[in-house]
């Protein structure tokens, strides 16, 4: 009995993710799940961490209900827990999965405010980072009321604890366990000499906190949400903080956070 679960499959353009979309669904089918895009209460993905993303990024607007569930097609993910060859698993999965006990990690809610009032709201998984398009970066960094620094440099990566052991990390920044509520700053090759300076190390910002850069006035910059990037002109301030949302993924088979670290940047201790 699957209690009329909704249930939706997304997955990527590989080979791969398609053969194991398919073997998925027919199961499913065969078992009487629901298919229901427009509102599922579990999201499987199919293919890597990147396609996890991109699910959660269709979904940014019903976080409070929808549960995911990865499925990795090459190597073991940050967000997935089965291989393609665990189908039938991820059938008794979803019919032990309980959403009382699903798993819940932070997401960072990004507001950008531009100069003529008008603003965008959106929630990343991974990371946001601001770039100038062009030329040196240059923006003040304010950690709730105090003016913290002025940054010169390529840009800033704001990044959630899940999020720290990708892009964060590649630039320097140190692993967070997801139940640490926090957001960590990392530089993006920062300006440092006689005449400019920034702390120049990560910095975890504790859960209450705000963070708030405001770029020079009157320039293009690049602004990432995990793998979503968009170029915007006449940013007042952007806003990162962590406002609760949470994305939840079904309680199944959830591999604990040190074992995937070290599995996926370590290997095997002899
Ligand atoms: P993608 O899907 O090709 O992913 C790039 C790599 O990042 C993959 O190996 C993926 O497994 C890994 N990754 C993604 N999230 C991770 C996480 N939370 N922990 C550990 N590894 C993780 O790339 P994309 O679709 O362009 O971007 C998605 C994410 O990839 C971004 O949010 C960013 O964090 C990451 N990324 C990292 C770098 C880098 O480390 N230099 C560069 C680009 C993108």
């Amino acid at each position: 009995m699957n209690f009329g679960k909704k249930i939706w499959l997304i997955g990527n353009t590989s080979e791969k993710s398609k053969k194991t979309m398919e073997k998925l669904s027919k199961i499913l089918k065969a078992e009487h799940f629901l298919f229901d895009d427009i509102n599922p209460d579990i999201v499987i993905s199919v293919g890597g961490d990147g396609t996890l993303l991109r699910a959660m990024h269709m979904y940014e607007y019903q976080l409070n209900r929808v549960r995911f569930l990865g499925v990795h097609t090459g190597h073991l993910g940050f967000y997935t827990d089965f291989t393609d060859e665990d189908l039938f698993e991820v059938v008794d999965a979803l019919y032990e999965e309980n959403p009382a006990k699903a798993i819940h990690y932070p997401l960072i809610k990004v507001q950008v405010n531009f100069a003529d009032g008008y603003q965008i709201v959106r929630h990343v998984l991974n990371e946001s980072t601001i770039r100038r398009a062009s030329k040196t970066m240059v923006g003040d960094v304010r950690i709730s009321d105090y003016l913290f620094e002025r940054f010169r440099g390529d840009g800033l990566s704001i990044s959630t604890p899940t999020g720290s052991t990708a892009y964060n990390k590649s630039i320097g920044g140190a692993v967070v366990h997801p139940r640490v509520k926090a957001m960590q700053v990392a530089e993006i090759a920062s300006l440092n000499n006689v005449v400019y300076r920034t702390l120049g190390s990560p910095m975890i910002v504790a859960e209450k906190d705000i963070i708030t850069v405001c770029p020079a006035p009157e320039d293009d910059y690049s602004l990432t949400f995990d793998q979503l990037t968009f170029e915007y002109k006449n940013i007042k301030s952007i806003e990162y903080s962590l406002d609760g949302t949470t994305i939840s993924f079904a309680n199944c088979a959830h591999t604990s956070f040190w074992e995937r670290v070290s599995k996926a940047f370590i290997g095997e201790v002899e």
